[in-house]
């Protein structure tokens, strides 16, 4: 069993399917698109993790898995609301406790992409954030 703490539902992009997801938050921080329900359940109204449990939840999966995980998806909606450095504790959590990873993703809100680098992707410490786009 992974030894990370899930609210369900949980949802990943269709290219995640091989990935270890993450949630550093529960929920979508924007949670108004019409179209969408994924996160309209009471118990995914939105809020951001704990730092401390994040980082256990990386270290336990590292002890158990660590050299086979490749991708990791970090969820729900919105991971980038969280403040840089606490991205950056995460990233580099990932890698000492899964060396074996090599492509980090997240999605974005549509609402968030103005706050984004003209290239739409930020370079930490040789990790890549990619994002996937919720339009809404
Ligand atoms: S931004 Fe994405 S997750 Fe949030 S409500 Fe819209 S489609 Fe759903």
């Amino acid at each position: 069993m992974i030894p990370i703490r899930y609210v369900e539902p949980v949802f990943r992009p269709p290219s995640e399917a091989e990935s270890l997801i993450l949630p550093v938050t529960d929920g979508c921080s924007w949670n108004e698109c019409t179209f969408c329900e994924m996160y309209t359940a009471p118990q995914k109204k939105f809020r951001v993790r704990e730092e401390d449990e994040v980082l256990e939840s990386i270290r336990l999966t590292g002890e158990r898995y660590g050299d086979q995980v490749r991708r990791v998806f970090l969820a729900d909606g919105d991971a980038l609301v969280l403040p840089t450095r606490r991205l950056l504790n995460i990233l580099e959590a990932i890698r000492t406790h899964m060396p074996a990873v090599r492509r980090i993703s997240l999605v974005l809100p549509a609402t968030k992409l103005e706050e984004k680098e003209p290239d739409g992707n930020q370079r930490t410490g040789g990790s890549r954030l990619e994002d996937g786009l919720c339009r809404g």
